[in-house]
């Protein structure tokens, strides 16, 4: 037996396995196409429209409704401004909680951590609402503790919640995030997965969220659908 046979074996048995990760159905997300799920996503959505649309039409088709944590207290409890260029896209990983749930549990003080003992951020969406906590204006609690995350983007939670629709889920936050990007001068290379934001200290730095939108905790070719969808709401804004 010569020296090199037991190498061809082992060439074999990638290509083999290689072969079977491409039968898979994630395949797709592997080799760099629109993965399976955001197709099934972008079948139930449809393309966005080429028609114009004004920044007051998108805000109003957003459904934006405010449900302040008071001011001064729990996660606003110190007053802290931030003039926003990034955008963090979050998940809720909360199988029961809906946006109103969600709400009511900042507005009470109830989700502790971050820098000042208490979690917070600026909206929560699901299918039919985007519910705003705080100001887009103050900084919120949610990436990476005092890190940039933090310090510089505004926030958006999105509802994982049974019977709560992932794809208009994805498209009420998409054109939130369009709008967002108009009002405060954002690109959209600056809109980011919270896993962007390395928490110092961890051993997993880069956090796997938002969990459906990334390809083995990283950002791929699912995310890159997200960003697309998010970009051509955006092109739609006209003055
Ligand atoms: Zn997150």
């Amino acid at each position: 037996m010569s020296a090199s046979q037991p190498s061809v074996k082992i060439a074999r048995r990638i290509f083999w396995a290689q072969l079977l990760v491409c039968l898979v159905p994630s395949c797709s997300s592997v080799s760099g196409g629109t993965p399976r799920k955001a197709k099934g996503w972008q079948a139930s959505l449809g393309s966005v429209p080429n028609s114009k649309i004004t920044p007051r039409q998108l805000t109003k088709s957003i459904n934006v409704r405010r449900s302040y944590i008071p001011r001064g207290r729990y996660g606003r409890r110190k007053y802290r401004p931030m003039k926003p260029t990034y955008i963090t896209i979050h998940s809720t990983q909360n199988y029961t909680g809906d946006a109103w749930a969600h709400a009511k549990a900042l507005r009470r003080g109830a989700l502790r951590g971050g820098t000042i003992g208490y979690l917070c951020w600026h909206f929560t969406v699901q299918e039919d609402v985007a519910v705003q906590h705080i100001p887009t204006s103050e900084r919120g609690e949610h990436a990476d503790f005092d890190g940039p995350g933090n310090r510089k983007s505004i926030a958006i939670e999105m509802c994982e919640h049974r019977g709560n629709s992932q794809a208009r889920t994805l498209d009420r936050t998409a054109k939130l995030t369009a709008s967002l990007m108009y009002h405060h001068k954002i690109p959209l290379s600056h809109v980011v997965p919270h896993y962007h934001w390395p928490r110092k200290g961890y051993s997993t730095p880069h956090k796997n969220c938002p969990h459906y939108l990334l390809e083995n905790g990283r950002p791929g070719a699912t995310w890159a659908w997200f960003r697309h969808r998010i970009g051509q709401h955006y092109k739609r804004i006209a003055v």
